[in-house]
């Protein structure tokens, strides 16, 4: 197959071919035992759901985690950044489904009319936009697709090698179901070895649009965690993918690097159930004050001054 010279460097560099590596086979139980030994003793209120947002908005103020496992946050409703985002990932899945030759404009058609038959508050938000907003909304999406056609070698053809499955929603039920850790991947690639079922062969990655972020590093080891729970092995390599750049950020994952993650994880369960249990939070503030529900009240408050 002729590739360009990026889809060649993704095909080569990121995704990568030759041995991969085997990992233990009671990694996954290790792991799991690892964070059910340190909540269980936790008095969790509830069912606590842990993603990587959430991670992250434990890892800058416990203020604003608080706010978020109290529900003060504002109920969600969708925006041209939400809607440029769900597009695009469906556009991804009719991309590798595809018959040949759909043009990203043709792409983008189909994916909007497949989340306007689904998703019953992106009809909503569709429907209150004027026709000229919708078709920003369409170009900013077909923009995309370019990036994301321009940057992989193209899924289709290698639909056998690859494998490549969009929006793979995962879930590790821990404790019963008392913890759970959640995420929704945006794209793997790989398939399971069936003659060496804990050698790694799965790819994930999330695409990204605008700068790099050092959370988005965590986004990846988290979503390797929960991979290694929900599948019993863990994926070979982790990445964000720049769509404007077709560069990419990407991790070896490794016992070490699923270590951490379960760790960060813990640290996120112990402090949410210390917040539910009456101890005050830690109030570290930053540029996320600005979107967080407590900023009016918050004696430490961090935001920009107007002028
Ligand atoms: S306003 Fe800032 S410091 Fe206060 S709780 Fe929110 S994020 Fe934390």
């Amino acid at each position: 197959m002729e590739l360009t010279d990026t889809q060649r460097r993704t095909l080569d560099g990121l995704i990568g071919s030759g041995d991969r590596p085997t990992f233990a086979a009671d990694l996954s139980q290790r792991l799991r035992d690892r964070i059910e030994s340190a909540v269980r003793e936790l008095e969790l209120a509830e069912p606590l759901w842990l993603g990587k947002e959430k991670l992250n908005q434990h890892g800058r103020c416990e203020g604003l985690f608080q706010s978020v496992l109290a529900g003060e946050s504002p109920p969600f409703a969708h925006s041209a950044r939400s809607a440029h985002g769900v597009l695009l990932h469906k556009a991804i899945e009719v991309e590798v489904g595809a018959r040949d030759g759909m043009d990203p404009h043709e792409i983008t058609r189909v994916a909007v009319g497949r989340v306007l038959e689904r998703e019953e508050r992106f009809e909503e938000y569709w429907r209150e936009l004027s026709a000229a907003e919708q078709d920003d909304v369409l170009m900013e999406v077909v923009r995309r697709v370019a990036l994301f056609q321009g940057s992989f070698p193209p899924l289709k053809p290698l639909r056998r090698e690859l494998s490549p499955i969009s929006e793979l929603r995962v879930r590790a039920e821990l404790l019963g179901g008392d913890l759970v850790l959640s995420g929704q991947i945006d794209l793997v690639l790989g398939m399971p070895d069936s003659v060496e079922p804990n050698r790694a062969t799965r790819l994930v990655v999330d695409l990204k649009t605008g700068s790099a972020y050092p959370e988005f590093a965590e986004d990846m080891r988290f979503y390797a965690l929960v991979m290694t729970l929900r599948f019993g092995v863990p994926p070979y390599r982790a990445a964000s993918l720049f769509l404007e750049s077709g560069t990419w950020q990407a991790e070896d994952v490794t016992e070490e690097l699923l270590l951490h993650a379960a760790d960060r994880a813990i640290g996120a369960a112990r402090a949410a159930a210390a917040l539910s249990n009456g101890r005050d939070p830690a109030l570290t503030p930053g540029v996320y004050c600005g979107w967080c529900s407590r900023a009016a009240t918050c004696p430490e408050a961090e935001l920009p001054t107007a002028g």
